[in-house]
């Protein structure tokens, strides 16, 4: 055990997928994050109409907020049926495109528009396809990554960032001897050295 295993644990989308598939979604927040709220103003820092980006989305309820509030909302996420179920939930009307640039992909976006949720994996996404953020909120995303892809998830997030982007990031700080992730514990130095 200890955080010397979980660098060599991998989940795979098949085990994602078989989570949702189960009902086994503990890392939902039905009320959203308090920590949202607290950050709120760090990651608008005054701007409104922003493009916010959700890494790893699921079906959080802080993508329905921050659309309420005027921003552009874009997520990734493996589950499709995650993504169903957040329209479902919020009883939001959306329609379903073929992504051309990425085989498989599909692209769904609420009817009024301001909420894009691409069902694929995040590695298949580029600043081409998606453009880039003025804000990202991620939780349960970066603890939720393989710890061995963790650079190249952090370089292509940093590739998704505009020059005056904020990034609210939530970590978990836990023994990892006592729990083998995810989330995954992922120290500050490393979260220092991964971001620069
Ligand atoms: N951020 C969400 C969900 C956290 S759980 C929240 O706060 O509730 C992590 C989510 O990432 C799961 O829904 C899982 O299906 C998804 N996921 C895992 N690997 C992924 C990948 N490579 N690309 C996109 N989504 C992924």
């Amino acid at each position: 055990a200890g955080i010397g295993s979980q660098k060599d644990r991998v989940v795979t989308e098949e085990e994602w997928l078989r989570k949702w598939e189960m009902g086994n979604t503990g890392f939902h927040k039905e009320q959203g994050h308090p920590l949202l709220q607290k950050y709120l103003d760090v990651l608008l820092n005054g701007r409104s109409g922003l493009r916010i980006f959700f890494p790893l989305c699921g079906k959080a309820v802080e993508m329905k907020w921050l659309a309420d509030m005027g921003h552009s909302v874009v997520g990734v996420e493996v589950s499709e049926q995650a993504l169903k179920e957040f329209f479902a939930e919020h009883s939001l009307p959306y329609c379903e495109e073929p992504v051309p640039e990425i085989s498989g992909a599909k692209k769904l976006q609420s009817t009024s528009g301001n909420i894009s949720l691409y069902c694929c994996s995040i590695y298949d996404l580029s600043s081409s396809i998606v453009g880039k953020f003025d804000g990202v909120w991620d939780r349960g995303a970066l603890v939720a990554v393989n710890p061995c892809d963790r650079q190249r998830y952090v370089s292509l997030m940093i590739t998704l960032m505009e020059k005056n982007s904020s990034y609210l990031l939530v970590t978990v700080s836990y023994d990892p001897n006592k729990h083998k992730g995810p989330p995954f514990y992922v120290p500050e130095s490393e979260i220092k050295s991964l971001f620069g």
